[in-house]
C-alpha cells in the first residue's frame, strides 16, 4: 500500500506547504522514561499510513530532550532516505536549562536551543521552528528576529509561533512578513473542552493567511472512553509523570464525557475519532495534532478520513452537553 494513498493534505494558511490531516506529536511517550521500541513502531506507523509530521519541542520527554533524541535515532536507523518526505518541527519558550537564557523569547535562548535540538535530532535544519509561547518581557521583535534568523541561516525552513493571543500573533505576523519569513502557522490549544481560539484567533489566523494546527484535541485523553470508568494506572492521568492531572476529571466533566461517548457510539465512531473529527470541521484547521500511546490510537484518529460528516443536529447536541461555558 502507498503511505500517500489515503491520506488527505491540507495547505497551510496560504503557503504553499500541505501537512497531514493528522500530524503526530512527541510531548508524551517519546521520552527516555518510555520503550523505545513502542516509540519507534508508533512512528513507523504513522508514516506508513502517510503521517508526514512529527511535532517536538526541546523539552519533550521526560527527561527535556529526549524525545529529540528518540526520534534522531529512529530517523538515523530507518528514516534516513525519507527525510524529504517529512516535515519536523521542534520549539523553544519553556524551561530547558539554568539561568537566565534558558526559557522565553530572548535570541540569545531560542538560537541556543535551536542548535541543541538539531544536535539531538541529527539534523542540518528542522521543516518549522516555533517560538512556544510569547514572552512578556522581550520586545516582540527580537523573538521574531530569531526566528527570521534560524529561517535565513538554514536551520529552520518555516517560522511558526504557539500560545499566543490574537493580537500577540497579528504583531508577530506582520513583523515576519516585513523580514521576509512568513509565519507559517499557529499551533494553540484546541479541543471540545478548550476552545478560546473560536474567540478571535481563528480570525487573525485566517486574515494573515496562517496555518493553524491545534494541540491535544482529545483534551490529553480526556476526550476518549479512557477514564469512562476510573483513572488506569498507564494512563496520562495515572502515571507520575505525566501532565493531566486526575483533579481535571471532575463529575461534571465525567457527565460530559459519558454524554459525548454515547453520542459517538450512535455515529458508530469512538469518542477520540469524534473528538479529532470536529476539531477538523473548521476549514482554518490544517491538521489536527495528536498524541499516542500506542500504535492503535494512531489508527483510531486517521479513521476520521472516512467518517460521515458532523449532521447539524448531532453539532447542536455537542453544543448543548458543552455547555455555555466550554
Ligand atoms: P491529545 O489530546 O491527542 O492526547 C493524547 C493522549 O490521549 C494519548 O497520549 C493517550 O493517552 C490518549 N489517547 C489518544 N488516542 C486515544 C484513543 N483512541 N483512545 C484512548 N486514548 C487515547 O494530545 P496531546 O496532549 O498528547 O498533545 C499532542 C501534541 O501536541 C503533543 O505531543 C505536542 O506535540 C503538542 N503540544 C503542544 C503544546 C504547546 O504548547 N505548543 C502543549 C501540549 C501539546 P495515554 O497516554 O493516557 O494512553
Amino acid at each position: 500500500m502507498n503511505r500517500y494513498d489515503d491520506m488527505t493534505f491540507r495547505r497551510c494558511g496560504r503557503s504553499g506547504l500541505r501537512l497531514p490531516l493528522i500530524s503526530l506529536g512527541l510531548w508524551h511517550n517519546f521520552g527516555d522514561v518510555d520503550p523505545f521500541e513502542n516509540a519507534k513502531s508508533m512512528l513507523l506507523h504513522a508514516f506508513d499510513r502517510g503521517i508526514t509530521h512529527f511535532d517536538l519541542a526541546n523539552n519533550y520527554g521526560p527527561s527535556p530532550g529526549s524525545a529529540e533524541t528518540t526520534l534522531g535515532k529512529v530517523l538515523r536507523q530507518d528514516l534516513a532516505a525519507h527525510r524529504d518526505e517529512l516535515i519536523i518541527s521542534s520549539k523553544a519558550g519553556y524551561l530547558m536549562w539554568p539561568g537566565p537564557y534558558g526559557e522565553w523569547g530572548s535570541r540569545k535562548y531560542l538560537i541556543a536551543s535551536a542548535d541543541q535540538s538539531l544536535k539531538r535530532l541529527g539534523l542540518e535544519y528542522v521543516d518549522i521552528f516555533y517560538s512556544h509561547r510569547p514572552d512578556p518581557d522581550t520586545p516582540l521583535e527580537e523573538t521574531m528576529g530569531a526566528l527570521a534568523h534560524l529561517v535565513k541561516s538554514g536551520k529552520a525552513l518555516y517560522a511558526g509561533i504557539s500560545n499566543y493571543g490574537p493580537d500577540e500573533a497579528r504583531q508577530a505576523a506582520r513583523l515576519l512578513r516585513d523580514m521576509g519569513t512568513p509565519c507559517l502557522i499557529h499551533q494553540p490549544k484546541y479541543s471540545m473542552f478548550e476552545r478560546t481560539i473560536e474567540s478571535g484567533l481563528l480570525d487573525v489566523l485566517e486574515e494573515e493567511g496562517i496555518g493553524c494546527i491545534p494541540f491535544s484535541p482529545l483534551a490529553q485523553g480526556m476526550l476518549t472512553n479512557k477514564y469512562l470508568n476510573g483513572i488506569p494506572a498507564d494512563s496520562r492521568a495515572g502515571k507520575e509523570h505525566g501532565f493531566l492531572q486526575p483533579d481535571e476529571l471532575t463529575e461534571q466533566r465525567l457527565d460530559q464525557i459519558h454524554e459525548l461517548n454515547e453520542l459517538a457510539s450512535g455515529r458508530n465512531q469512538t469518542l477520540a475519532r469524534m473528538a479529532v473529527q470536529w476539531v477538523l470541521r473548521l476549514k482554518g484547521v490544517t491538521s489536527a495534532l495528536i498524541g499516542a500511546s500506542r500504535t492503535a490510537h494512531i489508527d483510531d484518529a486517521l479513521a476520521v478520513m472516512s467518517a460521515a460528516p458532523f449532521t447539524d443536529e448531532e453539532l447542536a447536541r455537542i453544543e448543548s452537553i458543552l455547555g455555555p461555558e466550554a
